[in-house]
């Protein structure tokens, strides 16, 4: 039986070089728009069932973030239900592991792949719970719709955002939205009832469909990083930041959480907004009330480990979350998981998961909860 490799489908990404070899099958990630960026991969192997294959991405040292790949594992499924991991190793520029398949089929991704008609499906699921609406901001760069949610009164003292997926190819950033939207629409939820009396949540799902459905890792379908935007985003080039900010400063914000996924830390971590002109020692005593809470809330969060902190005055209002922080003069944030696994409370079958992202998703909300009279 042939070996068939193919990546023709939603978020599929991945260039077949020779695959006569069942030791050594010879792949390349496919740049996004602009060539400036690749990791995200998503591809599906057709090959005898019961026999070992070996698997070369050859261009994983160029890629934009090579530290992604020390103790990273493959993601991996024979039903695109149950994704587990698959050891691999990183060595001489290549990624390489070994599968032995128990089905003819079989798919490999960078993580958990996250599906546009799941999005669609969310977006359905939300809009049938009575106190959401669901308005379409405009259409993206190849015609899609970008897609707003509204849980809660308008009228509400505290416009809390939330978006996710201005880099396509962090999926765990959508999974989040899973735990964090059903924690908001569950009418059993004593905790979402309480803040939806003083609170509207307005969530973008995700920022970027173009980039998901093309398989891309970091830019729209007009090779722009949307998370470097925000100061001067256009139709032209980036619409879904333009349109989204727009509705921004229609509603105004009170609270900004923007989800992303890293590729070479082990942590979930917070990135703050320090740097902003605005920022003063109250700002910080907020932040740090969030994250802690949110600790103890989950202990797959974490707060020793992140990003160097911006020096004061030195912030890039290109990014999310310190446009919005000054703009607004609000605590924003950004919240990142990790693509390989927690170092501090690590699965081994799973490693970072969808669940698991989708739980973390969930106690952001009661970490808002937590927040909420100081806002
Ligand atoms: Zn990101």
């Amino acid at each position: 039986m042939t070996i068939s490799i193919n990546s023709c489908f939603d978020g599929g990404n991945i260039d077949c070089i020779a695959c006569d070899n069942p030791n050594n099958i010879r792949l390349k990630i496919k740049p996004d728009a602009g060539h400036e960026f690749f990791q995200w991969f998503y591809f599906r192997m057709t090959a005898k069932a019961g026999q070992s294959y070996t698997l070369r991405i050859e261009n994983a040292s160029d890629s934009s973030y090579p530290k992604g790949w020390d103790n990273y594992r493959i993601v991996t499924s024979c039903n695109q239900q149950d994704w587990f991991r698959l050891p691999a190793e990183y060595d001489n520029g290549s990624l390489s592991f070994t599968v032995n398949p128990v089905s003819d089929v079989v798919w490999f991704a960078y993580f958990t792949p996250y599906p546009m008609q799941r999005h669609h499906q969310l977006i359905a699921k939300t809009a049938a719970v009575a106190n959401v609406a669901v308005r379409s901001l405009g259409t993206t760069l190849d015609g899609r719709s970008l897609d707003l949610l509204r849980i809660g009164n308008p009228d509400a003292r505290l416009k809390i955002w939330s978006i996710a997926r201005q880099h396509p190819g962090e999926t765990m950033a959508q999974w989040w939205m899973e735990g964090y939207l059903a924690g908001l629409t569950d009418s059993n939820n004593a905790v979402a009832r309480e803040l939806l009396k003083s609170a509207v949540f307005y969530v973008v799902p995700n920022m970027n469909p173009d980039g998901s459905v093309r398989g891309y890792l970091r830019t729209n379908a007009a090779g722009c990083n949307l998370n470097r935007e925000w100061d001067s985003p256009s139709m032209e080039k980036s619409p879904e930041v333009y349109l989204v900010r727009q509705k921004m400063h229609e509603t105004g914000v009170d609270f900004n959480l923007d989800v992303h996924g890293d590729e070479a830390l082990p942590y979930n971590f917070i990135a703050g907004t320090e740097g902003i002109n605005s920022w003063t020692p109250q700002r910080l005593a907020l932040q740090n009330k969030f994250k802690n809470n949110l600790q103890r809330l989950n202990p797959d969060f974490q707060t020793e480990i992140g990003y160097p902190v911006t020096p004061a005055g030195a912030a890039n209002y290109g990014i999310c979350s310190n446009y919005i922080a000054e703009r607004f003069t609000c605590p924003a944030m950004t919240l990142e998981m990790p693509f390989k696994d927690t170092v501090d409370t690590p699965d081994v079958r799973f490693g970072w998961s969808a669940r698991r992202s989708v739980l973390l998703g969930r106690s952001c909300v009661d970490a808002i909860y937590s927040v909420v009279d100081f806002l």
